[in-house]
């Protein structure tokens, strides 16, 4: 086959900081994929990239490359709106199993196609494989009848989505070009794009446990992902939300599930509950502008439902076991039981405070890093995680906490590996004497 363009070119263009045309784009990313462009060209084109950016144009064509290169998804068929939710990753990250039911309650389909956990951040799969019986993998067929039925699905992400993306992530982590902006904001929106849903919320985390450190990463990563969603006709919205302390008091996959499942019964963590409802709020927010705008239906019927949308009571949804019900179909429509036992680990370690006084910070990198540790995340993809190991935390930022009491549970089915996590856990959290300020969990909301 004679090739439309020689990669050298292309790769000295974005060298010298020039424009890559959408035809260079279209070629590169796809001749990589199937092999026509060399690992060490994409390499250096991906560093290249790193040191010079992708202009706006750029990206979106950069985006829509690598969902050409695999298949997409049509919701368009059901007759229910959809709304998917995508968080950047965090420690004790359990939103998606609280929300997912939640939303759908409110006659909107969520389609969470989702991953399994690598290193200290733990995978939705992960977590609701705890589940006796839970499936992951669905057919499409499956999926959009589940969706259809009940509204809400959790599943396994298929390999035929971007598959540019599996080939170019696995070069970056190999090649230091994972951190950078319009990599993976494009990584993130092609397997979202392609995965068909018409509304897309964000939860862009920062913090010490996410990827974005700072404020103003994370904000050009939201603004960034934002823009690429909007400019491929996904109703797209992001909140920036802290990162710098574990999400609710649990790290570690059945330990999550049982701290869900109370979300779902009604109490639970605040913190949990608090950012379950704001993006679920967003998410039905955005389906109805979408509604009113009428791709998905311009009807005086249109303009009914986006009110019921906006005016949803969704605190009452988790109160009253409306959101609860959703989940156990959901579960049982995979093949788990969602009334049998979750994993317990067989062995328990406490940490206990040093000192009286406030609990002023508890890092959520440290606690990830001792959860992976105790067995709940791994290091390699063959790597099998261990339903009930994590970490229990006895108190939050901000609560007082009296030396001598438990502050941490680690949970392992080994007990060697709890030296190696309270190893990770040193320094992990402060004590003090005044009140810490409340910190805000969302830190801002960005919409185009
Ligand atoms: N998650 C992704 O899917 N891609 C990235 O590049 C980073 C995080």
């Amino acid at each position: 086959m004679t090739e439309a363009f020689d990669a050298v070119d292309v790769i000295a263009t974005k060298r010298d900081g020039g424009v890559l045309t959408d035809a260079q784009i279209d070629w590169m990313i796809d001749a990589y994929t199937r092999g026509a462009v060399a690992e060490e060209q994409m390499s250096a084109l991906l560093m290249a990239v790193f040191l010079n950016g992708l202009t706006p144009s750029e990206l979106n064509r950069w985006t829509a490359a690598m969902i050409a290169s695999g298949e997409t998804l049509d919701f368009s068929g059901l007759s229910r709106p959809t709304a998917d939710k995508h968080s950047t990753g965090g420690v004790g990250d359990k939103i998606t199993l609280t929300l997912t039911p939640l939303v759908a309650c409110f006659g909107v389909a969520v389609p969470q196609l989702s991953g399994r956990g690598l290193g200290h951040t733990g995978g939705t799969l992960d977590k609701l494989e705890a589940i006796p019986g839970w499936q992951a993998v669905l057919t499409n067929q499956q999926m959009t009848s589940q969706l259809d039925s009940l509204g809400a699905v959790i599943c396994q992400a298929g390999a035929g989505l971007a598959p540019a993306d599996r080939k170019l992530y696995a070069l970056r982590d190999v090649t230091a070009t994972v951190a950078c902006v319009p990599l993976i904001a494009s990584s993130i929106m092609s397997k979202k794009i392609a995965e068909g849903t018409g509304v897309l919320v964000l939860d862009v985390k920062c913090g010490s446990g996410a990827f974005m450190a700072d404020l103003a990463h994370a904000r050009e990563l939201a603004q960034t992902m934002v823009g690429i969603g909007t400019d491929h006709g996904v109703t797209t919205r992001a909140l920036i939300t802290d990162m710098s302390t574990p999400l609710g008091l649990t790290a570690g996959n059945g330990l999550e599930v049982a701290e869900a499942v109370e979300v779902l019964a009604g109490g639970g963590p605040a913190d949990v509950v608090d950012l379950t409802l704001a993006l679920a709020r967003e998410m039905l927010d955005a389906a109805a502008e979408r509604l009113e705008a009428g791709v998905v239906a311009g009807s005086a019927e249109a303009t009914r439902r986006a009110e019921e949308l906006r005016s949803a009571d969704l605190a009452a949804a988790l109160k009253d076991g409306r959101a609860m019900d959703i989940w156990r179909q959901m579960i049982a429509a995979q093949g788990g039981d969602p009334s049998a036992e979750l994993p317990q680990s067989r062995h328990t370690d406490d940490v206990l405070a040093e000192d009286d006084g406030y609990l002023t910070s508890l890092d959520a990198l440290k606690v990830g890093v001792a959860a992976w540790r105790l067995g709940a995340g791994r290091a390699r993809k063959e790597d099998v995680v261990q339903g009930g190991a994590g970490v229990v935390m006895h108190a939050k930022p901000g609560e007082q906490v009296r030396r001598g009491q438990p502050l941490l549970t680690l949970h392992s089915d080994d007990t060697g590996r709890f030296a190696r996590a309270r190893e990770a856990l040193d320094g992990a959290w402060t004590i003090g004497d005044a009140e810490p300020s409340p910190s805000s969990l969302i830190m801002e909301r960005i919409v185009k």
